[in-house]
C-alpha cells in the first residue's frame, strides 16, 4: 500500500467540500498554494465561474482532475424527459473532456421527481431499467469522446431520490452487462461514504479490478449521523476503516487519487483554509 504519510501527492479535493466558502477559481488558487495536485469540480461550480476561465486556470496551475461531477439522473416520466437527460449527459461529457477529466461520475438517478417531493411513478424496477438504458445510450458517445463513465453507487438511504444503484455489486453488474470486454469506457466510483457498510465490499472491489476502479472518494461516517446528505465527517472523525479500505482498493490495482468529498453543514461553516489544511493532515495520517 502506498505511504501517504510523507506527502499528499495522491490527495484530490472534491470541490463540493468548499462550495459554501469559495467560488471554484478561489478553490483552485488555494489548492495550488498548498501543492494539492488534483480536484474534482461540479458542473454548477464550473458554470458559475465560466468553463473557459477554469480550463485556463487548470492549465496554468498544473492541477489535474480526478473526476468530473456529474452526469446521470437518467429516469424520467416520459420520452421527452429521457431525451433531455441524454442530451444533458452528452453536454457533461463535453465539459469533462474539455477539462481533461479522467472520468465523468454518474449519480444515476431514481424515481423521477422524488428529489423535489413528487415522484412521477413508484416503479423502482422501471427506474433501474431506464438507468441501464440511459447508460447504454450515453456509453456510445462517451466512447467516441474517450471519456470513461464512472457509476457511483449511493447509500440505500438515497434509493428513492438520487440513485437506484446502491451497491458496488449492482454497479458492476451494469458494467459487465454493458461493457463485457472491460474496454475501459465504463467503471465505478467507489465513495466510501456510500459503500463502507456493505458486507460484500472487499469482494466487489476485488471483482472490479484496476480497469473498473475509476475513482475513489473518501470522508467519514459520523455516528450518529444527523442528516442524510450533508453530515459527512472529516476522515478520522467517524467509523470507516479508511486504511483497510484503501488496502483493498490498492490490492485490486487502483493507483489513482484519494478524493476528499465532504458535504457537511459543519465543515461548510469553517474557514476554507482550515478545511483544506485539515484535509491534507488527515490524508497523511488516517487515509
Ligand atoms: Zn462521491
Amino acid at each position: 500500500m502506498r505511504d501517504f504519510s510523507t506527502s499528499h501527492d495522491a490527495l484530490s479535493i472534491n470541490t463540493a467540500t468548499l462550495r459554501k466558502q469559495w467560488p471554484l477559481d478561489r478553490i483552485i488558487d488555494e489548492c495550488a498554494r498548498r501543492d494539492i495536485r488534483a480536484i474534482s469540480p461540479w458542473r454548477d461550480q464550473v458554470a458559475s465561474v465560466g468553463i473557459a476561465h477554469i480550463e485556463r486556470q487548470l492549465k496554468d496551475s498544473g492541477i489535474k482532475l480526478s473526476g468530473y461531477c456529474r452526469g446521470g439522473f437518467f429516469p424520467a416520466a416520459d420520452a421527452a424527459g429521457l431525451r433531455t437527460a441524454l442530451d444533458d449527459n452528452r453536454r457533461a461529457i463535453d465539459e469533462a473532456r474539455r477539462l481533461a477529466a479522467p472520468c465523468l461520475v454518474l449519480v444515476v438517478g431514481s424515481l423521477p421527481g422524488a428529489l423535489e417531493g413528487t415522484p412521477a411513478y413508484l416503479d423502482l424496477a422501471r427506474a433501474r431499467s431506464e438507468v441501464r438504458d440511459g447508460i447504454a445510450a450515453t456509453l456510445d458517445y462517451a466512447r467516441d469522446q474517450a471519456m470513461p463513465l464512472a457509476i457511483e453507487p449511493l447509500h440505500p438511504m438515497q434509493a428513492a431520490d438520487r440513485a437506484c444503484i446502491n451497491t458496488l455489486e449492482q454497479a458492476l453488474d451494469v458494467c459487465d452487462e454493458l461493457d463485457p470486454t472491460r474496454s475501459g469506457a465504463l467503471g465505478v466510483a467507489v465513495d466510501l461514504y456510500h459503500v463502507w457498510w456493505d458486507p460484500k465490499l472487499e469482494a466487489q472491489i476485488a471483482r472490479a479490478g484496476a480497469d473498473r476502479l475509476l475513482a475513489y472518494h473518501v470522508c467519514d461516517w459520523l455516528a450518529p449521523t444527523r442528516d442524510l446528505v450533508n453530515d459527512r465527517g472529516m476522515m478520522g472523525d467517524g467509523v470507516i476503516e479508511l486504511k483497510k479500505c484503501r488496502r483493498w482498493i490498492e490490492d485490486a490495482g487502483y493507483t489513482g487519487y484519494a478524493e476528499v468529498e465532504i458535504f457537511s453543514d459543519t465543515w461548510w461553516q469553517k474557514p476554507g483554509e482550515e478545511v483544506l489544511d485539515t484535509c491534507i493532515a488527515r490524508h497523511m495520517s488516517v487515509v
